[in-house]
């Protein structure tokens, strides 16, 4: 079994869902909190959703070496994964896992090669589309931009350690915790 595990999917599959799910069954698991440049959406609280920071904070966390990895996402904004509270997980004994897009993934391929990679996939392209555009948090050109990177996330399926297609909430948090091996 691995240590931690990278989740990488589409924006609008649905990952935020399952791991809610996922965390609620199995509290062994330690969800990463990333550092974002994105300012917050309606409800977003900071330090639970995400570390909201300025480009300057930012910058600072990345020179004193305090990231895993980070990444410009959509073209737009920087996230990245916090080292130390990921650090502090492991120490306690918990399961890190770490949310990330494709680039920041392939980063920690390099730098922590013993994490599992996993993969979160739509059910088709068409369902993807509909679930992004009935979260309704972006604009039509944001939403464009989204899928954009999805095709080129679905492209890259195949370097990962295993694929959860996310069809229904309940089926995939079961299939995630069992490639976690933390089923049953
Ligand atoms: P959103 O703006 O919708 O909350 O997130 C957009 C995307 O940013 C997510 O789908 C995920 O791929 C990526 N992301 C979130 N946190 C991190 C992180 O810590 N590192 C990297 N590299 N990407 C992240």
């Amino acid at each position: 079994m691995s240590d931690i595990f990278v989740i990488v999917g589409p924006s609008g599959v649905g990952k935020g869902t399952v791991l809610r799910e996922l965390l609620e069954r199995e509290p062994r698991c330690w969800l990463s909190v990333s550092a974002t440049t994105r300012p917050p959406r309606p409800g977003e609280a900071d330090g639970a959703d995400y570390f909201f920071v300025t480009p300057e904070g930012f910058d600072d966390l990345v020179r004193e070496g305090g990231m895993l990895e980070w990444a410009l996402v959509h073209g737009a904004n920087r996230y990245g994964t916090p080292k130390e509270p990921v650090l502090r997980a492991l120490d306690e004994g918990r399961v890190p896992i770490l949310e990330v897009d494709l680039d920041g993934a392939r980063q920690i391929r390099r730098s922590l090669p013993e994490a599992a990679q996993i993969f979160m996939a739509p059910p088709s392209w068409q369902e993807l589309e509909r679930r992004l555009a009935e979260r309704g948090t972006e604009s039509g050109q944001e939403r464009e931009r989204r899928l954009e990177t999805a095709r080129r996330e679905l492209a890259a399926v195949g370097e990962f350690d295993a694929v959860v297609v996310n069809d229904s909430v309940s089926r995939a948090t079961d299939e995630l915790l069992h490639i976690m091996g933390l089923a049953g």
